[in-house]
């Protein structure tokens, strides 16, 4: 858009002078202007010509920055949630049950999940799966209780999340989003979350992600800066070993409920598989959730629901759902098994 508004200032203003040249040009010529005058003209024509240039370009600024600064106030009027209010969450995490909810995106007309019922519960691994698109994050993220159902509710020991106090519900989760960030902190303070920390449990968390060999070869260990934004001697990590230390930050936080939401996507069937089994181990007891569109790395989960756009379509452990030849599981699986054969065959 800026770059046509530039093209159009500098062709109205090579346009305007042009047809002033033309003029004094043709006026000089029929002998009416002296070499002086034509001089005084020339000289305003170009004061003329750069101040509007000036104008229009100023002009332009001034409708981008509008457009800009139209979405910070939107983004500053947002209502805040109110953390404190609602009761305490005292009594362990037991069951997290979505009752026939159905949701659409605030402003949008389709509903991405339908009729959704679904239990989550202390001690059990969780696997979600499904193609891409099914809205097996928009779960999670109502979960989380970034949205809220359109229709339905979800409940956390039989009462409504809603009740809660949403920074005590918080404090039981500890989610790794695809699109985790790595900050420009210290990789301290990126594991905590926060710059008090206890450092020998970000070696802790970030030794059990796998991230051992590298911490050991950082000469600051903790105290690190990540990324080279602010310090020149700033470390930049790889796509792989952020995610590592995404995932550390999940087991620093120790949180009762567990989610990590393919931030292994980029990795290949393997790998991802490898990570999953190791978080599997790592996050013993608690309540598990797993998402990914790859069945493989779900297998070993006690609990496996099948997302088809928007509803659950099955649910079981990968036995019983393999052995279902009609159903959705059967169908990817024998895709998926194709591909990971056709994979391992050309690493060979
Ligand atoms: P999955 O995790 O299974 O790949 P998602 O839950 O991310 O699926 O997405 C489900 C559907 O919801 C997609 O069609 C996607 O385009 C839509 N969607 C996701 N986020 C938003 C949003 N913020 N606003 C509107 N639609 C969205």
């Amino acid at each position: 858009v800026q770059g046509s508004y530039a093209n159009l200032t500098s062709g109205i203003s090579v346009f305007v002078s042009g047809l002033v040249y033309l003029f004094v040009g043709l006026k000089a010529l029929a002998g009416m202007f002296s070499v002086g005058n034509i001089v005084q003209y020339v000289g305003s024509i170009n004061q003329f010509v750069s101040g509007l240039t000036e104008f229009m370009n100023q002009m332009t600024d001034l409708k981008m920055n509008r457009e800009a600064l139209g979405y910070y106030f939107d983004y500053m009027e947002m209502p805040e949630t109110n953390m404190e209010d609602g009761l305490p969450i005292t009594d362990a995490i037991g069951e997290i049950e979505f009752h026939d909810v159905s949701f659409r995106y605030p402003g949008t007309d389709s509903y991405i999940l339908q009729h959704l019922s679904v239990t989550f519960s202390a001690g059990k691994k969780a696997a979600i799966v499904g193609m891409n698109g099914s809205g097996k994050t928009t779960l999670i993220k109502l979960l989380c209780g970034l949205y809220r159902p359109t229709e339905g509710k979800i409940t956390l020991n039989g009462k409504d999340i809603q009740e809660y106090k949403y920074a005590d519900y918080l404090k039981q989760i500890a989610v790794v989003f695809q699109d985790f960030k790595i900050f420009a902190y210290t990789l301290g303070e990126n594991v905590a979350g926060n710059t008090r920390l206890d450092e020998k449990k970000v070696e802790e968390s970030l030794a059990k992600a796998g991230f051992k060999a590298r911490y050991d070869r950082l000469e600051k260990k903790a105290e690190t800066y990540l990324t080279k934004e602010y310090v020149t001697d700033g470390v930049d990590v790889s796509g792989g070993e952020a995610q590592k230390i995404a995932i550390a930050r999940a087991l620093y936080k120790d949180a009762p409920i567990v989610i990590l939401d393919e931030p292994t996507a980029a990795l290949d069937p393997i790998s991802e598989f490898d990570i999953y089994v190791r978080f599997n181990q790592m996050v013993e007891n608690k309540m598990a959730i797993f998402i990914s569109h790859r069945l493989s790395s779900c297998k070993f989960c006690d609990e496996i629901a099948v997302m088809d756009s928007g509803r659950m379509i099955q649910t079981g452990n990968h036995e019983s759902l393999v052995a279902d030849k009609k159903g959705k599981y059967y169908e990817l699986w024998n895709a998926q098994a194709q591909y990971y054969k056709e994979e391992q065959e050309c690493t060979i």
